[in-house]
Formats: C-alpha cells, structure tokens, sequence
C-alpha cells in the first residue's frame, strides 16, 4: 500500500515538472498566430495542447474562426530558437515527428528517460537530431530533468541523510543567460523530499568551487558587459572573471571545496527531512558548471540558491552574507534591479538563522560584494561565507552551521 502511494506522490511531482515545461516554473500556454494580427485575417488557430502527442489520446482541440487563409497560420519550425543540449523525454509513447505539426508523419516513437540532442526550441515544438534526421517533438514531453525511471537505484542514502529521489538536471541553452556560460556539461541533481511534510519549495544548495579547468575560462561578469563595481576576487573595474575559481585552502591545508561539499550534504540532508526539494549543484568533487550555469539551473529549478563558501581571511572572523553592493549603477542593472531586494532578505534570514544556532557572526552580517552569481540571478541568491581559514570545519561545526542555515532558510520562507 505504502508503494502505491509513494508512486502516485512520484507521478504527482513528474507531472508537475512536465507541466511546467521542463524545470520552469510557470507555463504559458502557447498561442499559435493570434487572431488577426495583421488586421486582415482574423484566423485563429490555437493548440490546446500537443497531449496527444504522449499517446494518452487526448483530443487536440484546434480551433479556426473566420478563417480567410488557412496558409495564414504560420510554420512553427520557422520560429525556434537555436540552441544545443540535452534533452530527457518526460512521456510515454512520445511520437517524432518528421515535422512541426501533429498531422506529420511520425519517425520513431520515444518512451520515458530517452535522451535527445535538441537543436531548435520553441514553446511547442523541439527541433531534435536523430539518427542524422532533423525532427520534430513536442515540447511538453521534453524536458532539462531526466525523469525517475522505476527501480533506479536511490540517491542521497549516505548515512544520516533520508534518502530522497534524485534526478538529473541538465543545464539548458534555451535559458535566459544560458549564453554567458562557458563551461555547462554537468549535470545538477534534484532530490525530493519524501514525508508528508513535503513543502513544494525547492532550495538549490551550491557547494563553492570544484569545476577542474574553471579558472582558467572567463565569463562576463555583468549580462550587460559593464565593469565590477567592487573588488574581491576579481577587481574592480574588470568586465570578465573567472567562471568558477578553484577556492582558497583552509589553515589545516584542506582545500575548500572539499569542505562546501561536506556542507552541502548534510545540509541537504536537513532539508529533506524539513520537507523541502533539495537542488545540487555539486554532489561530487567535480561537476563542470560555472558560475553563470550553476546560476541559471537555480534560476530555472529553484526557489532560491545559496552558495556555501569560507572567505580567504585567517582570523577566524566569523559567517557573514555577500550583500548586493549600494550603487545606483549596479541597482537598476537587470536582472539586479528586480531581485536584489530578495538577494538581500535572504542573506538577512541566513544571517539571522546562523546567528541562532550560535555561530559567530562577522561584524554587521554582511559586506557588500559584485558576483557573477548576483548579477545573473532571477530568484533569491546569497554567496554566503561560513567562516575563514582559521575556522572549525569539523563535522560538529558543519552540524551547527546546517542548523542555522535551516532556521534562516525557514525564517525566510515564513515556515
Ligand atoms: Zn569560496
């Protein structure tokens, strides 16, 4: 009985994904040539949806009014994006098609986890490659997220840590600022919570760092091109900086990334048993996202994203949160301008909540800091800073910090 019902909670969640169109949150229903645009035609014709497509048999409803041309409607492989990624079939008995339209002859039928290059995307249709053949899918039954595939074996299951569902993300060009990235091979993985507490947030949690060959690749550090208006690891002034940098190395000689990791994992096991979805970032010594990818998966599949990091001080000076620098320049950059407020109550709540737990916090909490991470996000984004080289990085301390990362995380979504 318990196996019924954590499937049907599976499928639940799957559909959820799929109806959100990959990993995005929200779906827009697309509309194919609104009616008369032109003034003249007055021909509508709307998709309700591409269902059929999945086999379940469910009708397409095409709805033409007053219709003078019916060649008026326009070819949707005509207006696809370019782009170049993988993709994972989220339906059973998914037809390619050898064009854009459902009256297409199909190719080849797909089932549920095949994977595909796709090359052309579109709200409702994907230009894939198959077989040296340019096709066609729906792009409701594609998605970035590989989906669970029945006895998988489970994730997340080290000791101490509820085992939670994994699934991987793929970094999708399609994205908004996908383009800036230059090193987005890896994979990010999805992990679900699983009681019945399950709250429907998902917090990405990005281990700082470990992306072999990150520092030696250059990304923008503003969508628009403009300079840093502060210092830290890169100067100010510059319009470039690393894509991932390698970290600093603890007093002790352990390098930093091994220790974002270890903070990673047991806070994700925290959040699972919290009830919320955990998005990895990093679940190994080395995935190949930079900054700007790790970002826009967060963007993409995420409630929020919070990087974990130790600042490269020796004073053992305490945790304090990147916080959005104060220049009217940076503040009304896109996408700083609609979002840094959230950036700045999420550092507070982290603060806040590490503060609680009993960790020693650096002097207001805060300093004001230009990152990649900051300038491309579109959801709430924190770099926070567990601490410096001389600090404790036992698995007791991680213990304390995941603590105070947990309530700030609460304190921030209000539960
Ligand atoms: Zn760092």
């Amino acid at each position: 009985m318990k196996r019924t019902r954590k499937t049907a909670v599976i499928l639940t969640a799957f559909a959820a994904l799929v109806f959100a169109g990959g990993c995005q949150k929200t779906y827009e229903p697309a509309v194919i040539n609104g009616a008369g645009e032109d003034g003249t035609a007055g021909t509508e014709f709307r998709y309700e949806n591409a269902a059929m497509e999945d086999g379940t048999g469910q009708k397409e409803l095409a709805v033409q009014t007053s219709i003078k041309e019916q060649n008026m409607v326009g070819d949707p492989a005509a207006d696809l994006k370019d782009v170049n990624e993988t993709v994972y079939v989220t339906g059973d008995s998914v037809n390619l098609r050898a064009s854009a339209s459902t009256g297409a002859d199909v190719v080849a039928v797909f089932k549920k986890g095949d994977r595909l290059e796709r090359t052309g995307y579109g709200q409702e249709w994907s230009r894939v490659r198959y077989e040296g053949m340019t096709c066609y899918i729906a792009s409701r039954y594609v998605s970035a997220t590989a989906p669970k595939i029945e006895n998988e074996t489970k994730a997340g299951t080290e000791a101490g840590i509820q085992a939670g569902e994994a699934q991987q993300v793929a970094f999708q060009t399609s994205w908004k600022y996908a383009e800036f990235s230059k090193i987005n091979s890896g994979t990010a993985k999805l992990y679900k919570a699983e009681g019945e507490n399950r709250k429907g947030i998902t917090i990405c949690v990005n281990a700082g760092h470990g992306t072999s060959g990150g520092s030696s690749v250059k990304t923008l550090c503003h969508p628009d091109g403009t300079p840093k208006v502060t210092g830290g690891t890169t100067g100010a002034g510059a319009t470039s900086a690393a894509a991932v940098s390698g970290g600093m190395t603890f007093s002790d000689g352990t390098a930093e990334a091994k220790v974002t990791l270890a903070m990673a994992k047991k806070l994700k096991g925290k959040l699972l048993t919290a009830g919320y979805d955990v998005l990895m970032i990093r679940d190994s010594d080395d995935v190949q996202l930079d900054n700007i990818a790790r970002t826009v998966i967060a963007n993409n599949c995420a409630d929020c994203h919070i990087a974990l990091h130790w600042d490269s001080t020796s004073s053992n000076k305490g945790a304090f949160y990147m916080s959005v620098p104060n220049v009217s320049s940076y503040r009304n950059m896109e996408p700083v301008k609609s979002n840094w407020e959230k950036h700045n109550a999420l550092g507070e709540s982290l603060v806040a909540g590490l503060k609680s737990a009993g960790v020693k916090i650096f002097s207001g909490g805060s300093m004001e800091m230009d990152l990649t991470q900051t300038s491309f996000s579109t959801v709430p984004s924190i770099d926070i800073e567990l601490g410096d080289k001389a600090s404790d990085h036992s698995d007791a301390a991680l213990e304390v910090l995941a603590t105070g990362l947990l309530a700030g995380i609460n304190q921030y979504f209000g539960q």
